[in-house]
């Protein structure tokens, strides 16, 4: 096993990284921006070093930095968290030539995963069902365009091969918009992500987002934790997380998750990674694959008892899977909410100095978060500042716990949108359960909020 590993991250993820290396005897380097400088993760970690300004291009993307600081200090492994640099082939590749360990996949299956074309040709061609589409990236002839799309079926949407965050795509409804679409997608992705190469897919109406958790090491091992539903997002960044999917059937999770695992045996992964789909009457679609881990990953941490964070070291370390699939057993239900520093309703971000503060408590109730009272939260990035998680026997009694714990949580001096949590825990279609990704939208649309 490692003796010290570098987090090349901040917030929450650092913290929750680092007590996962306590736990295991595993020293810590915490890297920070000067913005971070008096983050208390970062004076608990054993070690730190400044990276950089406040800006991310020049701190947490900053990879000679962050490099030299693993050097510096005789870190053995780099954990990238989420965001930044992980899903970064190039950061991978060039950590694992300067002599140290990436915990993730090898860099090429980032590269392969990282561009969705590629991604959906390996899907398929492991027996992973997929949006309806464009086979592979689109050709330039318009007339081959037109006869793609009518053949895919409207509505469509085009989509960036290098695409994220929610960028890079578009809906098209009729043939009379369609080339122009699929321009304006090419110019905005090529000056995005660098890539101008577009696919298409089958718009569908009202689907969920339901995602499946694997692990698999180096020997040829893999298995799933079951699912997380996180249909529920603004601007297609979810808000509130859950684990299982209300009303899916354990049958059908069972056979998707084995497919992904036996996906994961083919192309060689290795350690945690999420392969996301689109779920609409009964089916699972492909959409794409996160070679991280991931924000709602304690939701299937609560109702499985695995600790993925810790399962990510140990792969790393180049140790055989410590879990066979007929050890994941998923006992209750859990839910996450994203406490971010924004305007609840607006989502403007809002950071500042949090001047009162105070975390919920009680059976089944997680908190994972950097902040405390007089921390200041600054404006260089994700307006996140922790999550909430309650975990309960049936889904009923977490939605309880997680009123309670609500109503507990006391964060002045910034804004926070736990009156939309609390809107969420009250509204009738959630509490049934099984809402579709356009659900928030469409609700905050209407006047009145509950
Ligand atoms: P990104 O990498 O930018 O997150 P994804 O491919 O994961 O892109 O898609 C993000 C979100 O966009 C999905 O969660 C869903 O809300 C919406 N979306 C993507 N593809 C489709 C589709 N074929 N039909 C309907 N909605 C889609």
């Amino acid at each position: 096993m490692f003796e010290k590993i570098l987090i090349a991250n901040r917030g929450e993820i650092a913290l929750r990284i680092q007590r996962a290396c306590r736990e295991m005897g595993i020293k810590t380097v915490a890297v920070h921006s000067e913005a971070d400088a008096d983050a208390k993760y970062v004076k608990l970690a054993d070690e730190s070093v400044c990276i950089g300004p406040a800006a991310s291009a020049l701190s947490y993307l900053n990879v000679p930095a962050i490099i030299s600081a693993a050097e510096l200090t005789d870190a053995e492994a780099i954990h990238p968290g989420y965001g930044f640099l992980s899903e970064n082939a190039d950061f991978a590749e060039r950590i694992e030539s300067s002599g140290f360990v990436f915990i993730g996949p090898r860099a090429e299956t980032i590269r392969l995963m990282g561009d969705k074309v590629s991604a959906k040709d390996a899907m398929k061609a492991s027996g992973v069902p997929c949006v309806p589409g464009s086979d592979g990236a689109l050709p330039d002839d318009p007339e081959e365009i037109r006869r793609i799309a009518k053949s895919v079926g409207y509505p469509i949407i085009i989509k960036a091969a290098g695409g994220g965050g929610g960028r890079g795509m578009r809906v098209v409804h009729t043939e009379g918009a369609l080339l122009n679409a699929v321009a304006m997608t090419q110019a905005e992705a090529q000056s995005a992500f660098g890539n101008p190469v577009v696919y298409m897919e089958r718009y569908l109406q009202k689907p969920r987002h339901i995602e499946i958790q694997i692990l698999a090491d180096e020997h040829g091992n893999a298995i799933h934790l079951g699912e997380r539903d996180c249909s529920m997002q603004r601007r297609h960044q979810k808000i509130l997380e859950e684990a299982p999917a209300p009303g899916l059937d354990s049958k059908l999770r069972d056979k998707i998750g084995e497919r992904c695992a036996a996906a994961c045996r083919k192309i060689g992964y290795r350690g945690a990674g999420t392969f996301e789909f689109l779920y609409e009457d009964g089916e699972f679609f492909f959409i794409e694959m996160n070679t991280r881990v991931q924000v709602e990953h304690p939701v299937t941490e609560l109702i499985t008892g695995v600790d993925i964070v810790q399962e990510q070291i140990h792969i790393a370390a180049g140790e055989p899977l410590r879990y066979k699939q007929k050890d994941i057993v998923f006992r209750g239900h859990a839910l996450e909410c994203r406490i971010n520093a924004e305007h609840p309703y607006t989502f403007v971000p809002s950071p500042g100095r949090i001047t009162a503060y105070h975390a919920p408590g009680g059976p089944g109730i997680r908190v994972d978060s950097h902040v405390y009272q007089n921390y200041f939260v600054p404006p260089h990035y994700d307006s996140m500042i922790g999550k909430l998680l309650a975990h309960g026997a049936t889904r009923e009694q977490a939605i309880a716990r997680m009123r309670t714990a609500l109503m507990e949580t006391i964060i002045e001096g910034v804004n926070v949108n736990i009156p939309l949590h609390q809107d969420l825990m009250e509204d009738t279609n959630f509490i049934q359960g099984g809402t579709s990704i356009h659900y928030l939208e469409q609700k905050l649309a209407k006047p009145t909020h509950s």
